[in-house]
């Protein structure tokens, strides 16, 4: 191994020039072969970098002054963009952004997978990239004793104050935790103080049902006891019409955990509605939903067109949820099997349903590489098996025991390009050959990339 050092030093001052993005989407240029990864520089630019870290192989380096600015380089609408860290991407023009991601997938294809010739498609977008979250969770701290609301500081638990919007929100979710903030304020409510554990409130969530406006409301307090709650209440329903649900969420804990155990819906419903197609879907304070249901709809459509269901086949949602995919898939199934390892998302699925009138689904409470060979061992035999785990992938006996169940075609939704290029090799040495991979843009402005991908029995 080489002993040479590396051509720079910490804390020194260089110029440097980009030719590329990581993942993450940090700029990178190199000193006699040596990489520098630098955040918020982008290729084609020339820049004065400060060296902040020198690894054997590589180093990072902090962005001085951009000398030569690329013409992808934009200026980030949001006025706390370079501390927040909740988006990556805002300084690059939002085609960057998605080339930046189909590049990604392409690499991880042929460096993880080994499939060369697989084709990618171009990263499908939004027409328009901004205010696509339906949910915020937003931490109250106090300055000078007045409540205040906003994101961490980079790394740190300090909250920006002078966050005045966050640009990728829902409109109806920012003015709603304003209204939280400016009335607990008048009321005296406290925040929550993480370090000496005192205090009442601790986080405002708000999610906002995107085709019915409809919005949902969560105070997190430490204490049992929600101060004031009733002239809170007034005061949110009398301001906001489209307020449909106020819930009190009791977290006692000293946890970085938003939510804690206990939750009492204090106004109105216990749901708040939304629709992804022609779906209907009941949320309720805990129940995970999906984020941007526009781009879900775009990512479902191809996951159907992949799929090809026709209407005697048997099919398996695996990592189901509260069965987001299995009810776009039932409408066209004979039978669909969901499988989830948590219970209450398997109890939304149940209830979504039968809300949507659909007959012909089971949902099973389980771990999927647990779940999987106990449904073949009774017999199962699914024609098509749709994917959707965590970012960690899918375990191998889930992937053996797929390989085992020989289903025609197999649809892989993944989060995450790596484990999903880690695991097609595994489906392509038991029999299986990937088609194509179609990268959705469900995050605009961060660094994520979602994937679907088709994937057929070689034999068939
Ligand atoms: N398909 C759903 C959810 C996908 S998120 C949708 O589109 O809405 C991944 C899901 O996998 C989560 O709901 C998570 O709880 C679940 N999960 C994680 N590990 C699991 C396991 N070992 N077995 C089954 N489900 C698991």
């Amino acid at each position: 191994m080489s002993k040479q050092a590396a051509p720079v030093k910490k804390n020194e001052t260089i110029t440097l020039t980009f030719e590329d993005l990581t993942h993450e989407g940090n700029g990178v240029g190199k000193i006699g072969g040596y990489p520098l990864f630098v955040p918020y520089a982008l290729p084609g630019e020339e820049a004065t970098v400060k060296v902040v870290k020198v690894n054997k192989n590589f180093g990072f380096g902090k962005l001085l002054e951009v000398k030569q600015s690329s013409k992808d380089r934009v200026e980030p609408p949001c006025n706390v963009y370079y501390q927040c860290g909740g988006c990556q991407l805002q300084h690059m023009s939002y085609d960057l952004q998605l080339q930046m991601k189909h590049n990604q997938v392409k690499s991880v294809m042929r460096k993880i997978a080994h499939l060369d010739h697989v084709p990618v498609h171009p990263t499908i977008g939004m027409d328009d990239p901004w205010r696509y979250r339906n949910k915020v969770q937003i931490p109250v701290g106090e300055r000078d004793g007045e409540l205040i609301t906003g994101f961490y500081r980079m790394r740190s638990h300090e909250i920006i104050d002078d966050m005045e919007t966050c640009v990728i929100q829902d409109e109806l979710n920012d003015r709603s935790v304003h209204a939280v903030r400016r009335i607990a304020n008048r009321l005296g409510i406290k925040a929550y103080d993480e370090k000496k554990d005192r205090g009442v409130l601790r986080h405002i969530m708000v999610r906002t049902g995107r085709e019915t406006n409809e919005t949902m409301i969560v105070l997190i307090t430490r204490t049992e006891k929600l101060p004031h709650k009733e002239e809170l209440i007034r005061e949110l329903t009398e301001t906001f019409p489209h307020v449909k649900s106020i819930v009190h969420n009791i977290n006692n804990k000293r946890t970085n955990v938003i939510l804690g155990r206990k939750t009492n819906v204090i106004w109105g419903e216990e749901y708040i509605y939304d629709t992804i197609g022609d779906i209907r879907f009941a949320i309720s304070a805990k129940s995970f939903y999906q984020v941007n249901p526009p781009q879900t709809k775009k990512l479902y459509d191809k996951a159907l067109e992949y799929a090809a269901i026709g209407s005697d086949d048997v099919v398996i949602d695996a990592y189901c949820g509260i069965g987001t995919i299995s009810l776009f898939l039932a409408q066209k199934a004979k039978k669909v099997y969901g499988v989830e390892i948590v219970p209450e998302a398997i109890n939304d699925a149940k209830k979504n349903a039968e809300l949507n009138g659909i007959t012909n689904a089971e949902f099973v409470v389980g771990e999927a590489e647990k779940v999987m060979p106990q449904w073949k061992a009774q017999g199962l035999n699914p024609d098509v098996i749709v994917v959707d785990p965590p970012r960690k992938g899918c375990e191998v006996d889930f992937l053996q025991a797929m390989i085992e169940m020989e289903p025609k075609r197999i649809v892989y939704v993944s989060c995450n390009p790596s484990t999903l290029a880690r695991d097609l090799r595994i489906l392509e040495d038991g029999g299986y050959e990937t088609l194509e991979v179609q990268p959705v843009d469900m995050f605009p402005q961060t660094g994520h990339v979602e994937c679907v991908s088709q994937i057929v029995r070689r034999d068939v």
